[in-house]
């Protein structure tokens, strides 16, 4: 069962997993596209910031140029700052101080026509042009390529002399270079433009110019302005990329393209913005989905499992008794297969054991249905614990078991089993408020001994069995050839019965009842005979319950009723008895065939006594004390026969008050060597007395037999001592023979004094 819903529980996942694996997939998919798509959205934003950022740091660049020129372009200041005509004062007062205070630049320096810084002030102030030299180290590219490029815009004139014209207007009239420099460990722009004529100047040679060098640096708030400009917030100068926040920065270089610093602003990440925006609803849509998916999957998993376990239960079901809970017959015949399969030469041999209950069938009739399943269900339990590891037990039909038993290197091995079996069964259960002794037949088979063929080895275990029956049960047999021989009897005779029957071979004899003393003949019971033209005399005790089984109790049953009928004619001071078989007892139509077969035969109903044992009373008495009641109604008597032997006689007497109780043989057999077998026998009587019943003694073999009732109060007598069965013809005879009116056989008489 476990296994059952393991393979459920494999063929859920099977289905379940791809299923959550892809909605997982998908929801993973959705937000890693979407993380992705905000991702890109931050990067462009991010992109377009810092263009923005360079764009307006280019201005500012350009504008720091273009506050320059307005002294770069200049002509005394092209005349001051030549060598030959250099004046520092000048200088300081219209140049350095002058872009300090009207444009707030940092620092002005000045590099001479030779290359050497000639002037320059800090914040308006003067200093020692050599403390200039660090800045013109790191702006020497931009000095060089204003230099040359001041030098490239001398034209030629035809005479040889040379000449500078500038642009009247726009940025473009100083030819200026931009950049970026350190000022005081910060970063900072830097403007380097040649110092120029304003107007057309003849010069003799192509003179390289002074170099009017301006710093502004990158204070906060400039950076304030700056990033008012580009549109960005939070604008600072970092010293390392590392202290920007995602990857927001831009790097300054110097001319010589190497890194001066950083400006880290707080990006607008405006993917980021949206999906922590999204982010908690996606959150939510994700976690519901996974949720449910979790529901489905557990929901699904339950059924799966339920299903897998009710299918597991149906499997069990078919393969099992539901009663007993052992395998059925399909399982068994399906695991001996198997076993049969895996045989080989060498192998050790397989048993296969029948094991019926003995009067099985008496327990069933005598104390219900309820009880019988009780003794099924506690042989079940016995036979269980019994048989070892590897064997299967089965219950194959009402009390039958069956069990399959590999590994049998000898039969003794066998034969311990079940010998324990039977020891086992010696206790006796205790069913219904009552001890009962359940006794086992068994009949056993092996292979390969026996066949290899699984119908073949059933075949010849149940006729083991059927022959441990027939030896007096409680027993087991081995199959051997012999019983097949027996088998086949029991089959020819069904065959031959059947044919008997349709040809109305079987006849009727008749075995008288007497009064005490033997004397008189009161009435006969009818009893059946069969003699085979191969098989001789067969007792009615083998074909009776033969005709049971195949199903011709019935009109048996009524063939006699009607011959006995038409005998009886003969003798009508005389009553009749006719044995009535629990089968044909419990057959629907019995009352109207008992009632037409009267009135056909004119038969006076009074005159009939119906012989019925207590395994008649089947589970549903109340249906057989009805047809009991309505056979007295009609006129017939009932008996009790074989009174004692059953198992609970005293509750049927109680119930339906019988005409006659007739008192089994055995009692009478026992009185001569039974010690209680006398007082047993008048308490017996006794009590069929006190019940108003008329008691008849059967099987009277002796003469001691017969004195022994006399000093009783039974009512009858019926035995071979008085007179056997016999032909109806002779019915007359005997009667006058047991009078004593005939000298030929004077046996019956019977005194006290005998
Ligand atoms: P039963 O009803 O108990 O019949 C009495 C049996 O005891 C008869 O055996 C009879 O021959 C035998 N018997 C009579 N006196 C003695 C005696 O002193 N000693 C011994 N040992 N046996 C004696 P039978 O005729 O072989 O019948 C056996 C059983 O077969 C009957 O037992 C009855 O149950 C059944 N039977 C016989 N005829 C019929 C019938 O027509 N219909 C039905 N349903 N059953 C029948
Ligand atoms: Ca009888
Ligand atoms: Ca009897």
């Amino acid at each position: 069962m476990a296994a059952k819903t393991d393979t459920g529980a494999r063929l859920a996942n099977a289905i379940l997993f791809p299923v959550v694996g892809l909605v997982l997939l998908a929801i993973a998919l959705s937000v890693g596209l979407i993380a992705y798509t905000s991702r890109s959205a931050d990067i462009a934003a991010l992109n377009s910031e810092r263009n923005l950022l360079r764009g307006s740091t280019g201005l500012q660049l350009e504008l720091l140029a273009k506050e320059q020129e307005g002294v770069a372009v200049w002509d005394q200041a092209f005349f001051y700052a030549r060598p030959e005509t250099l004046s520092t004062d000048w200088l300081n007062a219209n140049v350095g101080q002058w872009l300090y205070s009207n444009h707030g630049h940092d620092q002005t320096v000045i590099v001479s026509v030779g290359g050497e810084p000639i002037y320059n002030s800090v914040r308006g102030r003067l200093k020692a042009p050599e403390q200039a030299e660090h800045l013109l180290e790191t702006v020497k590219p931009l000095v060089a390529r204003a230099r040359a490029r001041f030098i490239a815009s001398f034209s030629r004139l035809p005479s040889g002399l040379y000449y500078v014209e500038r642009p009247k207007t726009g940025f473009t009239r100083s030819l200026y270079e931009t950049g970026f420099a350190v000022f005081e460990g910060e970063p900072a722009m830097v403007s380097v433009t040649a110092i120029g004529p304003e107007m057309k100047q003849f010069l003799s040679a192509r003179r390289p110019p002074a170099v009017l060098v301006s710093l502004k640096k990158l204070n906060p708030p400039r950076l304030a302005a700056l990033a008012e400009r580009s549109g960005i917030n939070g604008l600072r100068s970092v010293p390392d990329p590392r202290k920007a926040t995602g990857g927001a920065y831009m790097v300054l270089k110097s001319p010589r393209a190497a890194p001066l610093g950083y400006l880290a602003w707080a990006a607008e990440n405006p993917g980021s913005a949206i999906l922590s925006g999204v982010g908690p609803v996606l959150f939510f849509l994700a976690a519901t989905i996974a949720g449910l998916t979790g529901l489905v999957l557990f929901y699904t998993r339950q059924n799966t499992r339920r299903l897998a376990e009710s299918e597991a239960r149906a499997q069990h079901a078919a393969l099992h008794d539901s009663l007993t809970g052992l395998a059925n017959r399909d399982f068994f015949a399906a695991r001996f297969r198997e076993e049969l399969a895996d045989w080989e030469v060498g192998k050790e041999s397989i048993g296969v054991i029948y094991i019926d209950l003995d009067h099985f069938k008496d327990i069933n009739d005598t104390l219900g249905h309820a009880a019988g399943d009780e003794v099924i269900r506690e042989a079940a339990r016995r036979l269980r614990v019994l048989v070892p590891e590897e064997a299967t037990l089965a219950r194959i039909s009402g009390d039958e078991f069956a069990l399959l038993l590999p590994g049998c290197d000898t039969r003794e091995r066998i034969e311990q089993v079940l010998k324990r079996m039977q020891d086992r069964f010696a206790v006796p259960m205790y069913i219904g408020g009552q001890h009962l002794h359940v006794s086992l037949s068994v009949g056993a088979a092996t292979a390969p001994e026996d066949s290899l063929s699984m119908g073949e080895l059933l075949r010849k275990a149940d006729i083991a069995l059927y022959s441990a029956k027939a030896s007096g049960r409680g027993r087991w047999a081995f199959f051997d050839i012999g019983m097949e021989e027996h088998v086949r009897t029991r089959e020819n005779l069904a065959h031959a019965l059947r044919e008997a029957i349709a040809r109305e071979k079987l006849t009727v004899v008749y075995q008288p009842q007497t009064t005490i003393d033997g004397t008189k003949v009161l009435s006969v019971e009818a009893l059946l005979r069969w003699t085979d033209p191969d098989m001789g005399a067969i007792s009615p005790a083998v074909f009776v319950p033969i005709a049971e089984e195949i199903g011709l109790i019935n009109d048996l049953g009524l063939y006699v009723l009607r011959r006995a009928c038409q005998d009886a004619a003969a003798w009508p001071h005389l009553g009749l008895a006719v044995n009535v078989s629990p089968t044909q007892f419990r057959h629907p139509r019995f009352i109207e065939d008992l009632r037409d077969t009267l009135e056909a035969c004119a038969f006076e109903p009074t005159r009939l006594e119906i012989e019925v044992t207590e395994s008649v009373f089947a589970d549903n008495d109340t249906d057989i004390l009805k047809v009991l009641t309505q056979v007295q109604k009609m006129g017939v008597r009932v008996a009790l026969d074989d009174f004692g032997v059953g198992y609970s006689s005293l509750s049927y007497l109680r119930r339906f008050p019988f005409n006659t109780l007739k008192i089994d043989r055995s009692f009478i057999a026992d009185l001569e060597i039974a010690p209680h077998a006398h007082a047993i026998l008048s308490t017996i009587i006794d009590l069929g007395e006190a019940l108003g019943m008329k008691v008849v003694a059967e099987g009277i073999e002796t003469r001691q037999q017969a004195a022994i009732l006399l000093r009783t109060n039974c009512d009858r007598l019926q035995g071979f001592y008085l007179s056997r069965p016999i032909p109806p013809e002779r019915i007359l005879e005997a009667e006058r023979r047991l009078a004593g009116d005939e000298d030929t056989a004077a046996p019956a008489m019977i005194s006290l004094s005998a």
